[in-house]
């Protein structure tokens, strides 16, 4: 693996660029992206409109880091490198991140996928989606192409962005707004997917009252004075983090503990309700920010801003009353967000669908 490090160090200077190279304030920041072979027309069309609504200006220019359990092959280089307009590293994943650890029973795993699929849950006969699910919540940020890095951005393949951002830069704003945490759509989690997710959380937060923040966010995942939880979360296709987030001790021994309880094989744990309750535990409120102004699509889901005025980037490719936000059938979790923000979802609704 050595050769890997050598190559990582090498890579630090991939961070600068753009024509605010030499400007100190700029953040050190990238994409990353976990992606396979076979998602490479996916990927290129997410590219896509990230170029044009944000990154092909020149003061942006951020580079990618794109990382796979397989070697991505010279096509798949050659294609993302022609519609990119900044740099594009590729890692390979360390030994120990991609798999199930040792302490996971393979009989019994196996026969609770068998279940899960029987029982419709979707990726429930999955391995490599419980691989993948694992490799987001616990390592992604411990790879070494991401060592120096502050700021990240997670880009998935066949995603959609909508609005000229402009002069906005999500980086920039989360370095001077000190934000830790910035989400775009947030959902309800399938139920049978964390039967022992919160069960295991509690367990860890009794251990570890001192990690729990102050003015923290669990109002956003729980109901009931946070006996229930409500399986609100932010969905993590889209996520832009600082990262010391997740390399803090906190953060670390909050997922080692998951880890050896198994529910990232034994049932399907995924990484967005990880990510959630994680930043609803362990930051402020104020350390999380709902990026309303970025028009997003992840099928099949999207929100698109509204009005009023200077909220709303100048051109959005969208339609606001297509957003998810204020569903009907209540699928989405701004609602809870609102409420623990003290804002008026009624009155919001009302502007957004009428
Ligand atoms: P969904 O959004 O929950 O339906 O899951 P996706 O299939 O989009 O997977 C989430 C992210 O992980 C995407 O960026 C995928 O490209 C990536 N991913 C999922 N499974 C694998 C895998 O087995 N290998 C690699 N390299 N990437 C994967
Ligand atoms: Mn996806």
């Amino acid at each position: 693996y050595k050769w890997r490090h050598d190559q990582a160090k090498a890579s630090n200077q991939g961070f600068t660029g753009g024509e605010s190279e030499h400007d100190p304030t700029r953040p050190k920041a990238a994409f990353v992206i976990l992606v396979r072979n076979t998602e490479l027309g996916g990927l290129m069309r997410s590219i896509q409109t990230l170029e044009w609504t944000f990154n092909s200006k020149p003061r942006n220019r951020y580079p990618y880091i794109l990382l796979n359990d397989q070697p991505f092959t010279n096509r798949f280089k050659r294609e993302i490198e022609a519609v990119v307009s900044s740099s594009v590293q590729y890692g390979e994943l360390e030994e120990g991140s991609w798999g199930m650890p040792e302490w996971i029973n393979r009989t019994l795993a196996e026969k609770k996928w068998e279940k899960a699929k029987k029982s419709g849950m979707i990726y429930g006969g999955s391995e490599s989606y419980r691989n993948m699910c694992r490799f987001q919540s616990g390592f992604f940020w411990r790879h070494p192409l991401l060592d120096g890095l502050e700021y990240y951005w997670r880009i998935e393949p066949d995603v959609r962005y909508f609005c000229d951002l402009e002069d906005f830069d999500p980086f920039r704003f989360m370095k001077e707004k000190q934000k830790k945490y910035g989400w775009v759509l947030s959902l309800h989690e399938f139920p049978y997917t964390v039967v022992t997710l919160w069960l295991q959380t509690l367990k860890w937060m009794e251990k570890n009252p001192h990690h729990i923040a102050r003015d923290n966010a669990l109002g956003f995942v729980t109901d009931d004075k946070r006996r229930m939880y409500n399986k609100c979360h932010f969905w993590s296709n889209f996520e832009i983090a600082d990262l010391s987030f997740f390399r803090s001790e906190a953060y670390r021994s909050y997922f080692d503990h998951l880890d050896r309880a198994g529910g990232f094989y034994y049932e399907r744990w995924g990484d967005a309700p990880i990510h959630s309750i994680a930043a609803s535990m362990l930051l402020s409120k104020d350390e999380i920010h709902y990026f309303d102004n970025i028009g997003y699509f992840h099928k099949p889901y999207m929100h698109c801003p509204k009005d009023p005025p200077g909220s709303r980037p100048g051109r959005c490719a969208c339609l606001a009353e297509e957003s998810i936000d204020y569903d009907p059938g209540k699928f989405s979790c701004l609602y809870q967000w609102d409420e623990l923000m003290g804002r008026d979802s009624l009155a919001r609704q009302k502007e957004i669908y009428n």
